[in-house]
């Protein structure tokens, strides 16, 4: 199997360019192994170097896989890129959705006239959104330590509890485990606050016969798990119980539309179309669903506006949510591979309404 470099330099000829900067260090470390927090890439048909400052020259030596020339610069290393470049005139790719206006300057500025800065866009991301096998396993381990995490975190109860308290738990009760962390800072909304979809947690205790959502994740080997429940604090009413069922029934059905060749817009329209039907169109504000693999979000994307295909190795949520301003949230969000022929869903835990204390 070609290496994920021998992968992007076919990318980069396509792209219409000799080489390409990497910067994003989510990138960096996607095509070379490197995890510091300084370090960049480039890499063509007949150029594969990294650069890091002296912090860094052993954990490099360590980890950047061996087919790339190692080199040592000063801290800022865009200094070093002119030195590392082959001869002649040459068209040089950038990262255009990593690299501000300031550093674009800089390169331009540091780099001899033979050389044109043309942006690319997408070009590693889209690597990165067909998950190798060992992707797929640093995956679903994060999946199943944040499952375990939540099992042990709700037989706690919530009532009476607050928000950021619990929040807090979650995510230490995670790293306990072994994560190196939460994918993201976890969301626990109770009552009228879970109708914000970000919502963050706040210093008030969760009442009785509220509905509480709570989206966590964790990261694991640098890969992230991303998953929501909606769970009841004691006995909810009648409302909120058939607005469950709702979310629930639009999540089973775009998750039985996640297969491959089906559009990230088609899976969206799917599920968005059960709520909609059920009169809550305009209380379902943001996307099905996204990729999720080294970083929380990224490609694909389900979507209304979404032009992505799905491939098998591709990771998604499917996400559904109604949220009722003034009244309550409900969320149901699983995490799925994409098989030769279908999906497996990777969160083991129950979607049947589960009632806690
Ligand atoms: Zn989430
Ligand atoms: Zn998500």
């Amino acid at each position: 199997m070609s290496s994920r470099a021998d992968r992007l330099t076919e990318r980069v000829t396509e792209a219409g360019v000799d080489a390409v900067v990497i910067t994003d260090l989510v990138n960096v470390r996607y095509l070379t192994g490197y995890t510091g927090s300084n370090g960049l890439a480039l890499i063509g048909a007949n150029t594969r170097v990294f650069v890091t400052d002296f912090r860094y020259v052993e954990q490099a030596a360590e980890q950047v896989e061996p087919s790339f020339d190692r080199r040592r610069a000063s801290l800022d290393l865009l200094e070093a890129i002119k030195d590392a470049l082959p001869a002649g005139e040459l068209r040089l790719g950038f990262e255009e959705d990593h690299v501000s206006v300031r550093e674009h300057g800089r390169l331009r500025d540091l780099l001899p006239d033979r050389i044109e800065l043309v942006g690319v866009h997408g070009l590693v991301e889209e690597l990165r959104a067909v998950k190798e096998p060992g992707e797929i396993a640093a995956i679903r381990a994060a999946t199943e330590l944040a499952d375990a995490a939540f099992e042990q975190f709700i037989a706690g109860g919530l009532i009476g509890r607050t928000e950021r308290e619990l929040a807090l738990e979650l995510e230490f009760d995670m790293r306990r485990r072994g994560a190196e962390g939460p994918s993201f800072a976890p969301i626990v909304a109770a009552g009228p606050h879970g109708a914000l979809p970000h919502a963050s947690p706040r210093d008030v205790e969760v009442r009785r016969g509220e509905l509480v959502v709570i989206d966590w994740g964790a990261q694991l080997d640098g890969y992230c798990s991303d998953c929501t429940r909606t769970v009841a604090a004691g006995e909810i009413d009648e409302r909120g119980a058939e607005i469950y069922q709702l979310v629930l029934d639009a999540q089973l059905a775009g998750l039985e539309a996640v297969t491959p060749g089906a559009g990230g817009r088609e899976v969206d329209a799917v599920a968005r179309e059960i709520i909609e039907a059920a009169g809550h169109g305009e209380h379902f504000g943001h996307g099905l669903g996204h990729g999720v693999g080294l970083d929380v979000h990224e490609a694909p994307r389900l979507a209304q506006r979404s032009e992505s295909v799905l491939k098998p190795g591709n990771v998604v949520t499917v996400e559904p949510g109604v949220y009722l301003p003034g009244e309550l949230g409900v969320r149901i969000e699983d995490l799925v591979v994409l098989t030769g022929d279908g999906r497996e869903i990777l969160t083991g835990l129950t979607k049947e309404l589960t009632r806690t204390g």
